[in-house]
């Protein structure tokens, strides 16, 4: 017995002999084997409608047929015709606004001189624009933090850009927060050697930028080797700047020498763009990009989005999706349409269960497989659960439907777990901890596209 089709003939056939012809040749119509592996069989069916019946009435059963039929057991896992179309069309979809978007902006493009200055901003950005010409040591550390897409990133990167144009020879290192942390992780794996050769990196620098420090709370052995990083380029002079989506007393789990130490210098926080400014990063997007915009449109966008630059780019972005695809005109109507794409974060489910598999499988170590396989052991079956309460948490599924990304589980295990992740986070700090840092992350992964 090797072929799907052969598989699949003989568990249609047994299906028959355990079900009334009615129900049999009802909800197994128009079944089509796709492909058999070790651990799945691929199955797909007409409608979303007989999907929901097979997975809600029949699972069970035709669960122990294929095991009968097959010597061993096997994730079923269904697929509508209707959801594959749509899948297909949002992946089509998606290809075509990537390949639209495509020419947004590198961290390389990130300049002071494309920096919109408004009030929410004009402190951060004159604060790196003088550590950008060392103009200014008591800025030091310079410590930035704000919101989410409020342009923290942007100003280290000219800082950067800037540094390197008129000073080449200067060393000049920006990472992200949590890559420190693996590099650090990584080297001390590696031994004595790896670890010095860390050190002198970090040293020898002139100055340092760190994106998203927030991320090395909670690691000790990476704040202690910060610690040391920190003071080595302070007490040489070597400016420090660091951003972080909240000011240094909001960072849990930061120790208290590492928090002080970022007091030092000068705090500047980025607030939301006020309208004029939402308006004027409007107009320039839109220029960049190649749109037309109208007053009117600007104003009715910068009216609705207020909270995030990286959605008013990200509508722009829409808008010109829109025009070159669907070939509507930028007006009311079709602004309003990319608003809420934008807004929707044009994230698909699968998209954003993808995400969270993948944060929590690199967060705990596992690997997604393990994640949606049946094994039950401990760190397992506890980062499954945590998998299952995010996914509910954030995309709006049913519990059977979160039951089929982990192989088929029935509806009722989802709740458990979910009712029994919320009611641990309650009583249990450290498990409330890793939920919010892989939400966090999740959401980061997000905001990355
Ligand atoms: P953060 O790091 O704070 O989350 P980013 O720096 O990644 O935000 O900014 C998100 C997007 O918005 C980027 O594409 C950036 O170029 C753009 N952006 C943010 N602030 C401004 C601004 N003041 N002027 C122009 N573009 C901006
Ligand atoms: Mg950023």
């Amino acid at each position: 017995m090797n072929s799907v089709q052969n598989v699949w003939d003989a568990v249609y056939q047994k299906i028959h002999d355990a079900y009334s012809p009615t129900a049999a040749n009802t909800w197994f119509a128009g079944a089509q084997p796709l492909v058999m592996n070790s651990k799945q069989f691929k199955l797909q069916v007409p409608s979303d409608f007989q999907k929901e019946i097979i997975l809600s009435r029949f699972y069970e059963q035709l669960s122990a047929i294929f095991e009968s039929v097959i010597g061993f057991p096997i994730e079923i896992v269904i697929f509508s015709e209707e959801e594959q179309e749509e899948r297909k069309r949002i992946a089509e979809r998606i290809v075509d606004y990537t390949d639209i978007t495509r020419h947004s902006l590198s961290q390389d493009d990130y300049t002071f001189e494309n920096f919109i200055v408004g009030g929410s901003n004009k402190l951060a950005e004159a604060a790196c624009r003088a550590v950008a010409n060392h103009t200014e040591d008591s800025f030091n550390p310079l410590f930035i933090y704000g919101g989410s897409g409020l342009g923290k990133t942007h100003l280290l990167c000219a800082i950067r850009n800037s540094v390197r144009t008129k000073n080449p020879g200067m060393k000049i290192l920006y990472l992200k927060g949590d890559d420190f942390t693996n590099e650090m992780v990584e080297a001390i794996s590696q031994g004595v050697a790896a670890r010095r050769a860390f050190r002198e990196k970090y040293r020898y620098l002139d100055m340092l930028l760190i994106d998203d420090i927030q991320f090395i709370g909670g690691k000790e052995s990476t704040q202690e080797e910060f610690f040391h990083t920190f003071n080595t380029l302070y007490e040489g002079k070597k400016q420090i700047v660091l951003t972080s989506d909240r000011p240094p007393k909001e960072i849990k789990t930061l120790e208290e020498r590492l928090r002080t130490r970022f007091e030092w210098g000068l705090i500047a926080d980025i607030q939301p763009p006020d309208v004029e400014t939402r308006i004027a990063i409007l107009n320039r997007k839109a220029q960049d990009l190649g749109v037309e915009l109208t007053p009117e449109v600007a104003d009715f966008i910068a009216q609705r989005l207020k909270k995030n630059i990286r959605q008013l780019e990200g509508a722009i972005k829409k808008l010109k999706a829109l025009v070159i695809l669907d070939h509507v005109e930028v007006n009311l109507t079709s602004a309003q349409t990319a608003i809420r794409d934008v807004l929707s974060d044009n994230v698909t489910v699968p998209m954003l269960i993808d995400r969270v598999l993948k944060e929590v499988s690199s967060y705990f170590s596992l690997t997604i497989d393990d994640l949606c396989s049946k094994k039950r052991s401990a760190d397992i079956a506890s980062a499954r659960q945590i998998a299952m309460y995010l996914i509910r948490e954030m995309a709006d599924v049913s519990l059977a439907q979160i039951g089929d990304v982990f192989g088929g589980r029935d509806h009722t295990t989802v709740l458990h777990s979910v009712n029994k992740v919320e009611d641990e986070m309650e009583t249990n700090p450290s498990l409330k901890r890793d939920v919010e840092e892989i939400l966090h992350n999740v959401k980061a992964a997000g905001e990355e596209n």
